[in-house]
């Protein structure tokens, strides 16, 4: 049963009108969003997994009008690969580690701290288009204070 009803599904912009690829890749890509990207050949499979035959050149197609359309996140990695992210599944972007600067206990970052994720994708995205940049991984380590420390003991 297709789940067409799941709240993470995704909405087309009014007037964008859906093949029934781009139809399955609006609920299939933010129920199974990968960490490392959506890329066409995922995509493909996918869309194979749902019944859906469908070649690379449309799958691209579906991928590209759902950027253009601000549902997806459009990143090229170092292999030149493209890679997608749905722009509402902020539980699986990149997250960054955060621990107490005074008695070092790992931090829990909000991961639905939207403002977070959405930089965090930026940075990824900024150090992925540098020239001369190869292979970037982001470890991105944050300092704080916990609850504990802040408020003293
Ligand atoms: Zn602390």
């Amino acid at each position: 049963m297709p789940e067409s009803h799941a709240p993470t599904a995704l909405t087309l912009p009014a007037g964008m009108r859906a093949t029934r690829a781009v139809q399955v890749l609006l609920s299939v890509l933010p129920a199974q969003q990968p960490a490392q990207g959506w890329t066409q050949a995922l995509a493909e499979a996918a869309l194979q997994a749902q019944g859906v035959q469908v070649n690379r050149v449309t799958v691209y197609r579906a991928l590209d009008r759902l950027a253009e359309a601000g549902l997806l996140q459009r990143s090229v990695d170092a292999q030149r690969t493209t890679r997608y992210w749905v722009v509402n599944a902020l539980e699986t972007a990149p997250s960054a580690h955060m621990e107490c600067k005074a008695c070092h206990q790992p931090m829990q970052l909000d991961d639905s701290a939207a403002a977070v994720q959405a930089a965090l994708q930026a940075l990824r995205q900024a150090v992925a288009q540098t020239a001369g940049v190869h292979n970037p991984t982001l470890d991105v380590t944050v300092q704080a204070e916990c609850a504990h420390c802040a408020h003293g003991q």
